[in-house]
């Protein structure tokens, strides 16, 4: 301890004698220790790390006094390492309430999930379960076994597998299906993702060699013949546009064409359908985003999806198509290290099941927003105006995001509120707890109920007023 303060005298900033700060104003180490023990700081936060701050506040209030500050006296000192221990222990990742109106806001942890699915994984994560155990039998069970048959019969796959996310379903499929081998893709699909996923770079630390066909904004299905008569590929990859849109001169051959163009090569078609949805977008006013039942349909091989976009579950990622594909792919040593955990299948399955039992658009949160109708948002929106006294109701949109529907919008009613700087008050907003994340457009903040939580609207209203 006294090693640590010695280097940390000062060491050529200070000019002459006459300016040397008198630091044996401080209290030192042990005396802060002592008055900090005093006041229950080491029952609550431990003697190491109400130690640590007690260093770092006199370490501040030396680095003040050289810098011509005042003397911090004892009292204010304690403060500090009341503040630091405060910060210290406080939790970083914490609920915050999503006024933006992106409902699957990467940045915000994209689906809130159901009741149902949180209580699966309460169950799941405070005591034991049978994972991989066969009750039955009493012997070793496999642990996507309380999912696969889920999957398996929502979107008419004959199997599936589940992974930590989509980019590691991809890379497992590419891993096991196509390492040293050849994949023909679209210049059009060459998609970069946030996040830094790239589908090329992807594909290379698989293994697989990229081959690339088209141009930029069309491709035709000669372009895949040609290149499947000279390069041999192991298969043909098809990749979601995710967060962007092409329009204009474009053109692309449909699943089907490609699938069965593939089997006539006698090899596979994987798609990446990023969002994956089980239920028809175009239902809400949305265009349609291809569903998982209707890629499979087409003859796809091999559909991936993620579990946390418009599926409304956790982060996973889904593999779901041929029976014999997916056994080489479950071999792969990769797929022992991208597997899932027992919250993720908990919460999995319980979200599944919503879709088994034809009550998703009810009970998932992430369809619920989907198909939340207007005049219900118009009537919460109007109630936070009537409660707040301040403010204008405008009409706006809602977006999906999570690299689904790029473009797409859900008409919506906002809350307006002027302010001398939206900027600073959006910052306030994101300090409160908990944080409100809100949009500004033309010097106001805009929010929007469609992707706040029912329960949330009484502490939005009080944060809104606390704020002013
Ligand atoms: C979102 C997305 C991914 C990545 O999915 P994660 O589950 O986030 O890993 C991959 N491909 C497409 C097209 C996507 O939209």
């Amino acid at each position: 301890m006294v090693a640590a303060i010695a280097r940390a005298q000062p060491v050529a900033v200070l000019k002459s004698k006459a300016e040397t700060p008198d630091l044996r104003g401080l209290p030192s180490v042990d005396r802060l220790l002592k008055a900090a023990e005093d006041q229950g700081l080491f029952h609550r936060f431990g003697r190491s790390l109400t130690a640590d701050a007690v260093r770092a506040a006199i370490d501040q209030a030396r680095t003040d006094l050289r810098k011509g500050g005042g003397l911090t006296g004892e009292t204010a000192l304690l403060d500090q390492v009341h503040q630091l221990l405060a910060d210290w222990t406080s939790a970083s990742l914490r609920p915050v309430i999503n006024a933006s109106g992106v409902i699957l806001h990467t940045n915000l942890g994209r689906a809130p999930l159901s009741r149902e699915a949180i209580a699966a994984v309460q169950a799941a994560a405070g005591g034991y379960s049978n994972l991989e155990f066969d009750l039955a039998g009493g012997r070793r069970g496999a642990r996507e076994s309380h999912v696969e048959s889920l999957i398996v019969r929502l979107t008419g796959a004959e199997a599936a597998l589940v992974v930590n996310n989509n980019a590691g379903a991809i890379l497992l499929a590419l891993a096991a299906l196509a390492s040293r081998r050849k994949v023909v893709i679209a210049r059009t699909q060459l998609i970069e993702i946030g996040g830094g996923f790239r589908i090329p770079d992807v594909l290379k630390e698989s293994g697989a060699r990229l081959v690339e066909i088209g141009t930029t904004n069309r491709v035709h299905l000669d372009d895949y013949r040609s290149a499947i008569a000279a390069e041999g590929p192991a298969l043909v990859l098809s990749a979601h546009h995710s967060n962007f849109r092409i329009v204009g001169f474009t053109a692309e051959p449909g699943r089907e064409e490609i699938a069965a163009l593939a089997h006539e090569n006698g090899i596979a078609s994987i798609e990446d359908l990023g969002s994956g949805t089980l239920l028809d977008t175009a239902r809400y006013g949305l265009a349609h985003e291809p569903t998982v039942q209707e890629s499979l349909a087409a003859g796809v091989d091999l559909a991936t999806f993620s579990g946390d976009k418009l599926l409304g579950g956790p982060q996973a990622g889904i593999l779901a198509g041929r029976a014999d594909l997916l056994k080489r792919i479950r071999k792969h040593p990769l797929a022992r290290a991208l597997r899932t955990d027992k919250l993720t299948l908990a919460a999995l399955q319980a979200t599944l099941l919503h879709y088994l039992k034809g009550e998703a658009e009810t009970v998932v949160p992430v369809w619920q927003m989907i198909a939340a109708p207007l005049a219900g948002l118009e009537i919460r929106a109007r109630g936070w105006l009537e409660a707040l006294g301040t403010g204008e109701l405008i009409a706006g949109e809602s977006t999906v995001g999570g690299g689904s529907l790029p473009g797409e919008a859900l008409p919506t009613l906002l809350l307006a509120l002027t302010a001398a700087s939206a900027d600073r008050t959006a910052q306030r907003l994101r300090l409160t707890d908990p944080p409100v994340i809100a949009r500004t457009q033309d010097g106001r903040i805009l929010l929007d109920p469609r992707t706040v939580l029912p329960d949330q609207d009484e502490r939005l209203i009080s944060i809104l007023k606390e704020i002013g």
